[in-house]
């Protein structure tokens, strides 16, 4: 690895930190009265929180910082793959709010300016920009997870409509999108056929309309995020699919890439929360400290952090040299899933019983914030991929092992 930022790179991240000095504390100031979900569920936790979201959102936009990768002419900065990787380290390192359409900001508005029409692009690129409404990425069904290309849900063509029937799953925040990317079959022989990955088309689907039933489902952390999507004569105007009539894999596949971008900030915010179990256990259960065991543990995540910075950086540094960056990005999604899991499990231990106590438990630690930590993080070895896929495609690509 033979990295370093140029003098134009720290320009660049100068003037992003002298804007969030300008807007984050004021922003932070004027929201401080309503939290983050995190402590509380239910759907008013969530919608606050999502207005909270929207809201930072905005800010970012009328700064030019909500998209960065995006062309200029769409609202971004057309930000090279250096200063983006920049912009997540010093988003992380300021620990700003979560934006309002992550979906529609990382993969969904880059996809739209990559094969939408005018019109197309007109009527959504600034609706995603301006966080005007919710957007989802419906791609899982009950039979299409890691074999994405399995799905089942048809979109047949009657007259000027689509008319679609079938189910999704694990569709996170559906229930409160106005708007959906969704993989539909227009070609509902192609799996008979043995060509499972032709006949899929991209749909942008309106959410709110007739013949779709949206269920939130409740996770381990007892909130509704994700849902089931159920479609039953369902009508959307053709005139809404991005791409042509069966191409909606090469539009998917261009999504779940640009989901690949951006783990830079994962580093220094896990850096951080290492810091923050320390100085915690100090103050609840400094006894913890003094065990060998648990000394040991904090070292190895210490240094799993560092190499998790360390792998990003070997990646860019590829990526700049035009080298394909196998296996460093399978790689840091399984090392993200690894470290957030065992940072989770850390905290427990460290804290001592009462991290295990909930939300809404006088005597949880942080609002219960690290039980809470504690089972969500199951869903970082499944979500963008699970962790054996991962190794698989190590295996395959990287490695190349044999097959059988
Ligand atoms: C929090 C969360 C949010 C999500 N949000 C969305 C969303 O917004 N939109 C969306 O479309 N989807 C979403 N998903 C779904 C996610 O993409 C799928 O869960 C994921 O692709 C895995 O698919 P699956 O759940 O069907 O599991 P499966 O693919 O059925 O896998 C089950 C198990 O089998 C293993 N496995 C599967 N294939 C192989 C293989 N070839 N070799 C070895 N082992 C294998 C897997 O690793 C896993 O352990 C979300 C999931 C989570 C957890």
């Amino acid at each position: 690895m033979d990295f370093a930022y140029t003098a134009e790179d720290e320009a660049f991240r100068a003037e992003l930190r002298s804007w969030l000095d300008g807007h984050l504390p004021k922003f932070l100031t004027e929201w401080s009265e309503s939290d983050d979900t995190s402590a509380e569920g239910g759907a008013g936790g969530i919608m606050r929180a999502m207005e909270r979201r929207r809201a930072w959102q905005r800010t970012l936009n009328e700064g030019r910082w909500a998209a960065i990768t995006w062309p200029v002419e769409w609202g971004g900065r057309a930000a090279t793959v250096t200063q983006s990787v920049i912009y997540s380290e010093e988003m992380a390192r300021y620990r700003t709010p979560g934006i309002y359409n992550a979906n529609g900001l990382w993969q969904i508005g880059p996809m739209i300016i990559r094969w939408g029409s005018e019109e197309q692009k007109q009527r959504w690129v600034p609706n995603i920009l301006n966080a005007d409404d919710h957007w989802c990425q419906g791609f899982t069904e009950p039979e299409a997870g890691s074999d994405l290309a399995n799905l089942r849900t048809t979109a047949i063509r009657d007259g000027d409509d689509y008319v679609l029937n079938g189910s999704k799953i694990w569709i996170s925040s559906a229930h409160i999108a106005k708007w959906g990317l969704l993989l539909v079959r227009t070609d509902p022989t192609a799996i008979e056929r043995g060509a499972k990955h032709e006949g899929i088309t991209a749909l942008i689907v309106d959410m709110e309309a007739d013949g779709i039933d949206i269920r939130p489902i409740r996770d381990i952390a007892g909130e509704e995020m994700f849902c089931e999507i159920f479609f039953d004569d369902a009508r959307q105007p053709v005139d809404s699919r991005l791409g042509g009539e069966g191409e909606g894999w090469l539009v998917a596949m261009g999504t779940l890439e640009s989901e690949r971008v951006g783990t830079a900030g994962l580093a220094i915010t896990m850096r951080q929360d290492l810091d923050q179990i320390i100085n915690l256990a100090r103050a609840v259960n400094p006894r913890a400290l003094d065990d060998p065991t648990i000394r040991e543990r904090l070292a190895r995540a210490h240094t799993d952090v560092e190499y998790t910075r360390l792998l990003n950086y070997r990646a860019l540094s590829k990526i700049l040299k035009g080298e394909k960056t196998w296996p460093e990005v399978p790689l840091a999604k399984l090392q993200w899933s690894h470290l957030a899991q065992t940072l989770a499990e850390l905290a427990i231990d460290v804290l001592g019983p009462a991290a295990l106590l909930a939300k809404g438990g006088p005597d949880a630690i942080d609002r219960g914030q690290w039980n809470r930590l504690y089972v969500f993080q199951r869903y970082t070895s499944i979500g963008a991929g699970t962790t054996e896929v991962q190794k698989n495609i190590i295996a395959d690509r990287a490695i190349k092992l044999p097959k059988k």
